[in-house]
């Protein structure tokens, strides 16, 4: 039961966080009615539960990463840090400093993310957190039956920055490259479900604006085939020229297909 709730819940986090704060907050590839919008982050707050990323501080945090890929100023460059832990420790900091609003991000990061600040200060509140984590252990007091299973419980507490760390350590580290972009981004594997179609940064820095992070026959982005469904359903409506302007690509990328 356990390895179930913690792959289950590992799945759920990833994919909420890929489907709103990645590819609506962030980059807005598609857009709903605001009940729609409301119901969809209250989804991402209650998976997400101890490691809920803010969608404001992940969008601004995250088109940084795009506009300065792999430079100095690039919020999570792996090129920059000797291992995962520190690169994470100073994305935290910028991170908390954006949510807290003690530092800013340039103007045209700005806007274009869901607000909704009840829930915000609901779901980024220390006590909101502590909940969700006494429920996760509460879990393992019932239904933990091996001594091994107690050792998932602390990745549990924190799976978002464990998702962070996968992706933007590997995804511009370990990989194949489809496009020739200036950055070091790589696709990691070629059927995402580690990440939900997350590790396919390669394609997703060379086309920014794609809510498809696949590109070749054989790569599986499943979001992407989420969102569709989604759009079938009339829930969502795809951008056919999403807003990449919110994601300004770095003055020297260059977005060649070499392989696809
Ligand atoms: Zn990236
Ligand atoms: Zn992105």
């Amino acid at each position: 039961m356990v390895p179930f709730f913690f792959v289950t819940h590992w799945a759920l986090s990833v994919f909420f966080q890929s489907l709103f704060q990645h590819r609506y907050a962030a980059h807005r590839m598609y857009t709903m009615k605001p009940r729609t919008e409301r119901a969809l982050h209250l989804c991402t707050a209650l998976v997400q539960g101890s490691s809920y990323l803010d969608p404001r501080a992940y969008a601004l945090l995250h088109r940084e990463h795009h506009a300065f890929a792999d430079t100095a100023k690039d919020p999570h460059a792996p090129t920059h840090h000797r291992n995962p832990l520190r690169m994470m420790r100073e994305t935290a900091r910028r991170f908390e400093g954006l949510l807290t609003r003690r530092l800013r991000s340039e103007p045209r990061f700005e806007g274009g993310y869901p607000e909704w600040p009840l829930a915000e200060r609901v779901f980024n509140h220390w006590a909101s957190r502590v909940t969700f984590g006494a429920l996760y252990t509460l879990f393992y007091v019932r239904f933990a039956t091996q001594p091994w299973h107690w050792l998932l419980l602390p990745a549990q507490f924190v799976l978002g920055p464990i998702h962070g760390a996968i992706v933007n350590w590997c995804g511009h580290r370990y990989g194949y490259r489809n496009f020739a972009t200036r950055d070091e981004s790589r696709n990691s594997l070629p059927v995402d479900l580690l990440c939900m179609g997350e590790l396919f940064q390669n394609n997703h820095h060379a086309r920014p604006a794609s809510p498809n992070f696949a590109s070749r026959r054989f790569e599986v982005d499943p979001v992407w085939h989420a969102l569709r469904l989604l759009s079938r359903l009339k829930l969502i409506r795809l951008q056919s020229s999403p807003a990449s302007q919110l994601v300004p690509l770095p003055e020297t990328t260059d977005s060649v297909a070499t392989a696809a």
